[in-house]
């Protein structure tokens, strides 16, 4: 599901739910792989993501949406996935699908075709990829892999919507601590990352984060005495403001991570904390509370008031009640 690579590959992931929001799907996807190693896997997300009627990226919410269960179960005709065979993908493979997807008009559903090696195009493929870009067929979306955009021909690139994904990072390695990991995660320039974890501040803000969601869980309402003040003096500014939002953010990742006894990310120090989250709270209310962060986090820079938007984390938080 799209919301295993939120993680890895944030940046992609907002574009796509973004676009299923506010339904700027286009026709065309070209996908860097950048040496990315589950691009073919990501694809598939990205595909079931965009045929899901209701654009569930996650398992909680895809329990009993039958066009997920059918793909999950191999099903699905509706996505085609076409590779090189031998040195080029052919231009005879292309025909292929177009007639099959022709013959299966099924009314309102969308087809999707992913090119893995979208760089392994001889000329007559190449140009009926191009027709088709150039033409699209309503309902009809491709998915062009290939590890850089300029191994692909100019005419086919302008006319996709390039999506890059990022290497696989540093967070993979075991022993790194949660500073780190958070440092990797939210900073991407090596000299900001290096910033972040020279600066004398930075165990502090997370210690805080932490201190304050397990406050919030215990205490309710009382945060908005006790704990929102301190918490704004901390991260004063909207920046660091959308910093603490993508911890807690993480932060409730991993105590979801935790009751599905998935491995905790992020907060690995922080274990015991976790768990006394995850058993408050059920996996239905987890989930809720992860879209309230991530609903507000995305107001940040528009809001003015950030002693509002912490009261009414609060609140909404106070909310979820199953
Ligand atoms: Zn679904």
């Amino acid at each position: 599901m799209l919301d295993e690579y939120q993680i890895e590959q944030p940046i992609i992931y907002q574009i796509i739910k973004n676009a299923a929001h506010k339904d700027t799907v286009t026709h065309a996807y070209l996908i860097e792989l950048n040496g990315y190693s589950k691009g073919l896997d990501f694809a598939y997300a990205f595909a079931k993501f965009l045929l899901c009627p209701h654009h569930y990226s996650n398992f909680l919410n895809c329990n009993g949406c039958h066009q997920c269960e059918t793909i999950d179960d191999g099903n699905f005709l509706e996505i085609k996935v076409i590779s090189p065979e031998g040195q080029w993908i052919k231009k005879e493979q292309l025909e292929e699908l177009q007639q099959e997807f022709n013959r299966k008009a099924l009314v309102g559903n969308q087809k999707i075709y992913i090119l893995d090696g979208a760089d392994k195009l001889n000329t007559s493929s190449a140009n009926s990829i191009l027709k088709f870009l150039e033409e699209p067929v309503p309902g009809i979306i491709a998915i062009l892999l290939v590890d850089n955009a300029y191994r692909v021909m100019n005419t086919i690139v302008s006319r996709c919507q390039i999506l890059s994904l990022k290497k696989e990072n540093h967070l993979h390695e075991k022993d790194l601590d949660t500073k780190t990991r958070l440092a990797y995660y939210s900073f991407h320039e090596q000299d900001e990352i290096e910033k972040f974890l020279k600066d004398d501040d930075t165990d502090a803000k997370i210690e805080m984060v932490v201190d304050y969601i397990t406050f919030l869980e215990k205490n309710g309402y009382q945060a908005i005495i006790y704990k929102n003040k301190p918490f704004l003096e901390k991260f004063n500014d909207k920046n660091l403001l959308f910093l603490a939002f993508e911890w807690f953010i993480l932060y409730y990742k991993d105590v979801l991570n935790c009751s599905l006894n998935k491995k905790i990310e992020f907060f690995q120090e922080q274990k015991e904390k976790i768990e006394e989250v995850a058993h408050r709270n059920t996996i239905l209310k987890l989930s809720k509370k992860l879209e309230i962060l991530l609903d507000l986090s995305e107001t940040i820079k528009f809001n003015s008031n950030a002693t509002m938007l912490m009261d009414k984390l609060v609140i909404d938080f106070m909310e979820v009640k199953k």
